[in-house]
């Protein structure tokens, strides 16, 4: 078999208290996504004899950028941001992305990745849609709940979350922080008599007590748990009866900021 034409594994590496730095890899080949720590990336290579041969940025924050200069120095391999001008872009040398861009990999034949533009955690926030299946959500849609607003409005974040919602309910959503039990806990105060909620917070358990992430979560499990995408079915519910759902979404994450 061609080694540039192996099928793409993905590992997530833990880093600080909750991150995880996605590794996308295939053959000797691999990517990160968010490299906030380029040691945690450095060791995670060794240990499993890949060579980085790109690195993929959802958003400016610090605990998403800070290992890119590093290992950019180390591997010469490109840094794709998106396309706004903040520090943590303009001391690396970037490739910028768009929505709509698609990114080509030579020693990635088998990947295929969209650039979504997903504004509202800040204002610069992309994903990264890998072969139609993997979304590399960075903090815009987590386990069970969202992002925080630090830039953007709740209309622009409520229609980063419809735009996510509208892909393939199969598609597995990368995000880029383990807060799904706390998330858990919040819906389960908005949303009590969700059967599928509470399985979900069982599984959770289990897994959590285990260390294992509870991540990559498919969407159709978002769709049916997450109150942040359940804004319309949570409008028919007497205690938002007939509010709009842009107004439901608003009041939860204001609810969840004090959670
Ligand atoms: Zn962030």
């Amino acid at each position: 078999m061609d080694e540039t034409s192996a099928s793409i594994e993905i590992t997530p590496l833990p880093a600080f208290s909750d991150n995880y730095l996605w590794l996308i890899h295939a053959g000797k080949h691999a990517l990160i996504v968010d490299p906030g720590d380029a040691e945690v990336v450095e060791q995670a290579l060794q240990a499993m004899h890949l060579e980085l041969t790109g690195i993929l940025l959802t958003h400016h924050h610090a605990d998403h950028t800070d290992g890119a200069a590093a290992l950019q120095k180390h591997w010469q391999c490109p840094v794709y941001a998106p396309d706004h001008n903040q520090p943590a872009y303009t001391r690396l040398e970037t490739i910028r992305v768009k929505a709509g861009d698609h990114i080509q990999l030579p020693q990635f034949a088998t990947l295929t990745c969209e650039v979504l533009e997903l504004p509202g955690h800040t204002l610069d926030h992309i994903a990264y849609y890998v072969n139609q299946h993997h979304l590399f959500s960075g903090d815009v849609l987590f386990g069970a709940g969202c992002g925080r607003l630090f830039e953007g409005s709740p209309a622009q974040m409520f229609a980063s979350l419809q735009k996510i919602a509208s892909l393939a309910p199969d598609t597995l959503i990368y995000a880029a922080h383990e807060y799904t039990a706390h998330n858990i806990a919040f819906a389960q105060t908005i949303d009590p008599d969700n059967l599928a909620l509470q399985q979900r917070a069982t599984q959770t358990r289990d897994l959590r007590s285990q260390n294992i992430p509870t991540l990559p979560s498919p969407l159709s499990l978002e769709l049916a748990t997450n109150p942040f995408l359940r804004c319309e079915q949570l409008s028919r519910q007497t205690a938002f009866k007939d509010w709009q759902p842009l107004d439901v979404f608003t009041e939860l994450r204001a609810r969840r900021n004090q959670f």
